[in-house]
């Protein structure tokens, strides 16, 4: 799903990725959240005295100018704001020797952990790219009679959460007991300790309300009888995708039990597609609220009827405007291979284009403008490669049109 957050940011990537400095003279500003935001205004200060040293004097005044520009933007905060701050300027006039400095800034949708200074000739975007990444979320149980561990998988990082050992003794008894006694003592410390692992493990899940899943592993049997005692909440159970064996417990154990359950984590990832796509095609069987094609969905679009904006990754096009050589216009939607292949409607002479913008970027747009939303729908399932046939982009409606 894409959400007005990401979307605003991959915009303005889009936008600094295109601008090359002439010289080193585009800055990167990262305030990390919960940093001293006067300690960053006075680092900005520190460079802006060194960079009068900068020998090229129209280069010296455009850095220096920019970092100004930066300085007086992180004054209008009373404070960092709550995920940090990131803030760029430069000069991106294209003409040398003019100057036009430019400045944006954005809180970001995650905590930014990273303080950043960087003058050079391109801006500083990787930790914003990591940002945009669309993140899943899986929860982790790895577990034997001797200790447990939980934690969660949050794109690629495995995390540790809960770590904790049994009082359940080996198998055998060496004390004084009678094998039998002793193997009912076992069972209720080791019925005791999954219980705990239950409560703990659902707690910390419940707590994550994007959990795409949860996987449960581990050495031998214990994880099974486990699964059997509705050690978990309903809720947390129903994501349950799957149980692997594994051989550790502890940290290795998390790192082995993601490692085995690729199979796992694919079809979960793929799940809600499916479902979407399910969804869709039963209503359109029964003519019901969808639309697809990209006519009839800019149309659905305008009227604000649009409730989830559904799009195929291998949809593109280009939405165009061409100008031929006596100046008459066309404005049209063209596949990247056409764009230079134009002629006049009028005068039949080649047009050249004057501007272009993704067609995804405006029906992106406008569905988020009246608070759809937007999936972005992969070929790697049938309905996938499905719905990619029929044109690549449909729309689940709020009400029949
Ligand atoms: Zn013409």
């Amino acid at each position: 799903m894409i959400t007005q957050e990401t979307f605003t940011l991959k915009k303005m990537i889009k936008e600094l990725e295109s601008i090359k400095g002439r010289h080193t003279e585009l800055v990167s500003v990262f305030v990390s959240a919960g940093s001293n935001l006067q300690d960053s205004i006075d680092q900005v200060k520190n460079e802006q005295s060194t960079a009068n040293n900068i020998k090229s004097k129209a280069n010296r005044k455009n850095v220096v100018d920019a970092l100004e520009k930066i300085i007086q933007h992180l004054r209008t905060f009373r404070k960092t704001p709550k995920n940090g701050l990131v803030v760029f300027s430069g000069n991106v006039s294209e003409n040398e020797g003019k100057t036009n400095i430019k400045l944006w800034s954005m809180e970001p949708p995650i905590e930014l952990k990273k303080k950043v200074y960087w003058c050079d000739q391109v801006f500083i975007l990787d930790p914003l790219y990591e940002m945009v990444k669309e993140k899943e979320i899986y929860g982790l149980i790895v577990m034997d009679s001797k200790e447990a561990d939980i934690g969660f998988l949050t794109g690629k990082r495995i995390e540790s959460v809960l770590h904790f050992d049994s009082a359940v003794p080996g198998k055998t008894t060496k004390g004084g007991y009678s094998q039998m006694r002793y193997q009912h003592v076992r069972e209720a410390l080791l019925n005791d300790f999954m219980k705990k692992i239950g409560e703990n493990a659902s707690k910390i899940f419940m707590k994550e309300k994007n959990l795409k899943g949860v996987i449960v592993g581990g050495p031998g049997p214990n994880k099974e009888i486990f699964m059997k005692g509705e050690h978990l909440t309903d809720m947390v159970k129903r994501k349950v995708l799957g149980i692997k064996d594994v051989s550790y417990t502890g940290e290795y154990g998390l790192e082995e039990l993601v490692n085995r359950s690729e199979d796992l984590l694919k079809e979960a990832s793929l799940l809600h597609e499916k479902e979407l796509l399910e969804k869709f095609f039963e209503n359109l069987r029964k003519d019901g609220n969808v639309v697809y094609g990209l006519e009839n969905t800019k149309k659905v679009l305008e009227i604000g009827a649009v409730d989830s904006l559904l799009i195929s990754e291998n949809f593109e096009l280009w939405h165009a405007t061409l100008r031929c050589q006596t100046g008459h216009d066309k404005i049209t939607d063209l596949i990247e291979f056409d764009l230079d292949k134009q002629k006049c409607e009028i005068c039949n002479t080649n047009m050249n284009l004057i501007d272009k913008k993704e067609v995804v970027e405006i029906i992106t747009e406008k569905t988020l403008e009246f608070g759809g939303v937007v999936e972005l729908i992969s070929v790697d399932t049938r309905q996938g490669k499905q719905f990619e046939k029929i044109g690549g982009v449909g729309a689940l409606l709020r009400y029949k049109v």
